[in-house]
């Protein structure tokens, strides 16, 4: 069975409904696949539905945006429980602050000339989904301003560039522990994709004793060295190794199922999950 552990849909940044993420799943041949979408897990109903459906075993999961020393770093979430307290505090806290940041990165850029609006942002957003600078890229690619979201990233959005404000995100040490206390199994994303500065081994040796279980190292934004590199660091602290597509749709070049994860990896992180169960068809 091929498993494709993290995917984004239309209740974050990706392109298609969960609907349509697991029916292209089922088409894709892959047997089980992730939902994690950014700081949410408002896509999990309809997908839950979606799985049952068109027969895709199902994982609830998210991905957290997290930071430490201003560098952004992604951590996956399997299988917490979606009503835990803390859980529900501090992704509400991450997804408010994501619109404020907007409002700010969308003055900068009118002050500048550039002709982009709240409105026509929102106006790219399903409801309810977590705001993200793809948004802000879509209603650039809407005005004209450039073709597609990669050109907006190059020359717009990427970490550095003028318009960029940061939001609200958790220590990745505190959202291990918070992914942990909602009986979730966290996995740190694509630690050495080369947009911003990458994960150091010391981290990496940090998050082992936090609590994080597994390392994605199987992820098109790492050369043959970084996957090299991440299996040895999950060697040295006895990591899962996984690998995904972090499909988002249109809205990226990546490919569903174009990375998979080891069914014997999968094994590792469901028996140390307590929060929900994966959906079954
Ligand atoms: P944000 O979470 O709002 O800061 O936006 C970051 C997200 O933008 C990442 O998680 C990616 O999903 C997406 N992203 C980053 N670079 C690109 C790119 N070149 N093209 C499309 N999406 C991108
Ligand atoms: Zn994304
Ligand atoms: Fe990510
Ligand atoms: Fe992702």
């Amino acid at each position: 069975m091929r498993i494709d552990l993290h995917t984004h849909s239309t209740a974050s940044d990706g392109t298609q409904s969960p609907t349509e993420l697991v029916a292209e799943a089922r088409a894709a041949r892959i047997g089980m696949i992730a939902l994690t979408d950014h700081d949410t897990t408002a896509g999990w109903e309809e997908a839950v539905g979606a799985a049952v459906q068109h027969g895709v075993r199902l994982v609830r999961g998210i991905e957290i945006s997290c930071s430490r020393d201003h560098r952004s770093i992604h951590l996956l979430g399997y299988l917490p429980n979606p009503d835990d307290p803390r859980l529900v505090i501090e992704l509400a806290r991450a997804r408010d602050s994501r619109v404020t940041r907007m409002d700010r990165m969308i003055e900068r850029m009118a002050a500048d000339g550039i002709p982009v609006s709240v409105e026509e942002v929102r106006a790219q957003v399903a409801p309810g989904a977590t705001l993200g600078r793809p948004h802000l890229a879509d209603a650039l690619v809407a005005n004209g301003v450039v073709t597609d979201r990669d050109e907006a990233f190059r020359d717009l959005l990427h970490d550095r560039s003028r318009y960029y404000v940061g939001h609200y995100a958790p220590d990745p040490t505190a959202a291990i522990r918070l992914v942990r206390g909602a009986g979730g199994v966290p996995v740190l994303a694509h630690p050495f994709a080369m947009r911003g500065a990458t994960v150091s081994d010391e981290l990496v040796a940090e998050l082992a004793a936090a609590g994080l279980a597994g390392i994605e190292a199987h992820h098109r934004d790492h050369e043959p060295a970084d996957v090299e590199r991440a299996v040895r660091l999950a060697q040295r602290h006895d990591l899962v190794v996984t690998g995904s597509s972090d499909y988002h749709g249109a809205g990226k070049l990546n490919r569903l199922g174009e990375r998979t994860t080891e069914p014997r990896e999968w094994s590792r992180i469901v028996e140390q999950s307590s929060g929900v169960k994966v959906v079954e068809p």
